[in-house]
């Protein structure tokens, strides 16, 4: 399982470098092991361990890389290295047997990394010892073992005043995504100042309400306390 995973670390050294490809391997195996003995915070660890920790790291965006042309949740196009953060599936500080495990590790935009942090949107609990496959009935949409487009339909538009984007479940587990998650990416999304239409339309309607003193609880009410969520 981890062998394509450990090839791509190898390669962070040429073909005729044979002696360092074995030993970044090697060094790379042992924290494989560590983090199936559920040894806490590797991913930081590795990243600290230098010299070989940084380089590992390297072989494993690259590993990610390439897999991945989009964001794994939001659909945004990676276009290079910088780009992207590596995200935990299942995250790393709940289940750290997963940290390394390539089905766990996919590319995702800085806003959706940010946003996920160590949240947990599946039914998989932090005591399973085996990677669940893709028929485990899994809760939630997961980007590496489902089709983004079987489960999720995605909208993006983006004009020099305007910026919107939504998120629909086409199957139970893209729903359970799109309120769990994708919601706030949405929301994120469509926040001013990418929206300044939003922004000079609620300014609007405040006046207009409190101008014609309208009561809470009516329809203009309502519709300016859904508006107001995006300014
Ligand atoms: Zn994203």
């Amino acid at each position: 399982m981890y062998d394509d995973l450990l090839d791509e670390i190898k390669n962070v050294y040429k073909e005729n470098q044979k002696k360092r490809r074995d030993a970044i391997s090697i060094f790379a195996s042992g924290y494989f092991s560590r983090a199936q003995a559920n040894e806490q915070r590797l991913w930081s660890k590795l990243y600290d361990d230098t010299p070989l920790g940084p380089k590992v790291h390297n072989g494993i965006r690259n590993y990610v890389l390439k897999t991945s042309v989009r964001c794994a949740y939001c659909q945004d196009r990676i276009f290079h290295n910088a780009n992207f953060n590596i995200d935990h599936v299942l995250p790393s500080a709940i289940f750290p047997q997963f940290t390394f495990t390539p089905q766990n590790l996919v590319a995702a935009c800085v806003t959706c990394n940010a946003i996920k942090k160590e949240t947990n949107f599946y039914t998989a609990t932090s005591c399973m010892s085996q990677y669940p496959l893709a028929n485990y009935s899994w809760g939630s949409f997961h980007p590496k073992l489902h089709l983004y487009n079987d489960h999720i339909r995605m909208i993006f538009i983006h004009t020099n005043h305007f910026a919107v984007r939504a998120f629909m479940g086409k199957s139970p587990e893209g729903v359970n995504l799109c309120k769990n998650f994708l919601k706030e990416v949405t929301e994120f999304t469509t926040k001013s100042p990418a929206n300044p239409s939003i922004a000079h339309a609620v300014d609007s309607l405040q006046n207009f309400i409190s101008s014609y003193a309208i009561q809470p609880g009516t329809n203009l009410q309502n519709i300016l306390n859904q508006l107001i969520k995006y300014v």
